[in-house]
């Protein structure tokens, strides 16, 4: 994670972008890259999405989405000054408490579902 941070940010700063990184515009960008990875699934069925990645083209342009959301997330993280590991550590953690295995396995409801 330490080099992919690091080649991000050589990237931005070797274009002078950090200026226009401020967490909204960053917020919004990750929200638009998400918009771009929900796109080519639209319409199709389940059986269809199958089909549809099963084609490298199609997996490499979903992988290419996956990644601009990844870079955006480091560029906001650097901004905020927010360890992204750190960060997600800590909410697997706090998800561990909320679906403890023995309640959640195999279960896909919400930890504050009403049990049946
Ligand atoms: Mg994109």
């Amino acid at each position: 994670m330490d080099d992919l941070v690091k080649a991000v940010l050589e990237f931005r700063d070797a274009r002078d972008w950090r200026q226009f990184h401020n967490p909204k515009d960053l917020a919004i960008s990750i929200c638009l890259e998400a918009s771009e990875l929900l796109e080519p699934f639209q319409w199709k069925r389940p059986e269809e999405v199958g089909v549809f990645l099963a084609d490298d083209k199609n997996r490499r342009r979903v992988g290419q989405e996956m990644a601009d959301i990844l870079i955006l997330l480091v560029s906001m993280a650097d901004v905020l000054g927010i360890n992204l590991v750190d960060a997600a550590r800590a909410k697997l953690d706090e998800n561990a408490r909320k679906y403890p295995v023995e309640r959640a396995r195999g279960n896909a409801k919400k930890y504050d579902a009403p049990s049946s």
